[in-house]
């Protein structure tokens, strides 16, 4: 299960404490002590788990809480919500536009799920939100990228806009979304290039094809079992895109967690969705009060 170890260690952090009638505020060091260990074992910033352990002490260390007739239950109920909250606290759905089409942009390193992402979102949007989607082949430097997009198409019942290899991607998003408008397309998804890292080239053009088709949605998708550093990339994409959100993939092989609980405090952008397995099904609108209480139990 996704966050099995920092599940744990937290349940049992909180567990202990939880046996008591009444705690102290020796107690509630130690649970703290646990909680701090259990955060960053799990690979989360660490400025993040220092606010984190903050706001929760702030709030324990109350005399009401600690006072009350269920003192322990308040204070998993504390860090229950402070967890929500670091994660953004209510979810945020995709922003359609007012007039037709809405056009999304995915950005995104190499290998971070972009291209298995367009097509499970444009899939899930069409299914639950009857969305007419588009996707839009517009990483014309991998050489399998195209097919890749084509195959998914095929598989998803989704049409896929190409104009092959040797046409600038901003000439393609711009193209693809005037053939959206004609052809009736409400969702334009327009694939870009990943590279292994952030390199200067891939930014100057994900900005070229922003200002180009201006689209209301710009989401990063990062690995969430690369921890902290995902938080990293998608600051570093953010500074220069301004993204409009998250999708977080690979959650079902991540055991620690550290990047949907960092990734949201670094860049003030929430995650939208989350990826949580190979087939093109499994794809999650994302909510942090979900996700807390998974996490605690
Ligand atoms: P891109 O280079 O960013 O376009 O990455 P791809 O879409 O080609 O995905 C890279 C690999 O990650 C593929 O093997 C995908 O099947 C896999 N992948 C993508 N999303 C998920 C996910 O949510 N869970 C798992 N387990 N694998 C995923």
């Amino acid at each position: 299960m996704a966050f099995e170890s920092l599940s744990d260690r937290l349940q049992g952090a909180v567990q202990t404490m939880g046996k008591k009638g009444k705690i102290t505020e020796g107690d509630l060091k130690e649970m703290m002590r646990e909680v701090r260990l259990a955060l960053l074992e799990a690979d989360v910033n660490f400025k993040v788990v220092k606010d984190f352990v903050k706001r929760v002490n702030e709030r324990a260390l109350n005399s009401e809480v600690l006072q009350s007739l269920s003192p322990a239950q308040q204070v998993v109920k504390i860090v229950n919500d402070e967890l929500t909250d670091l994660m953004g606290g209510e979810h945020v759905d995709i922003q359609y536009a007012t007039t037709p089409p809405t056009v999304i942009m995915m950005a995104g390193l190499q290998g971070a799920g972009k291209t298995t992402t367009v097509g499970k979102l444009a899939n899930f949007l069409k299914k639950n939100d009857h969305k007419k989607p588009l996707l839009v082949a517009g990483d014309i430097y991998r050489p399998a990228a195209i097919n890749q997009l084509q195959t998914l198409g095929q598989q998803l019942d989704i049409p896929v806009f190409t104009l092959g290899d040797q046409v600038s991607p901003v000439e393609i998003a711009k193209q693809a979304v005037e053939h959206a408008k004609l052809q009736g397309y409400d969702l334009v998804f327009i694939d870009t290039a990943g590279r292994l890292q952030i390199d200067e080239r891939l930014m100057t053009e994900l900005k070229d094809i922003k200002v180009a088709v201006q689209p209301n949605e710009i989401l990063l998708t990062v690995d969430s079992m690369t921890g902290q550093e995902a938080a990293n990339v998608a600051k570093a994409f953010d500074e220069e895109l301004d993204v409009t959100g998250v999708v977080l993939t690979k959650l079902d092989g991540d055991t620690r967690g550290g990047a949907a609980l960092s990734i949201v405090s670094v860049t003030g952008k929430p995650i939208k969705f989350t990826g949580t397995g190979e087939k093109l099904t499994e794809i999650e609108r994302f909510y942090p009060d979900r996700m807390s209480n998974r996490i605690l139990g």
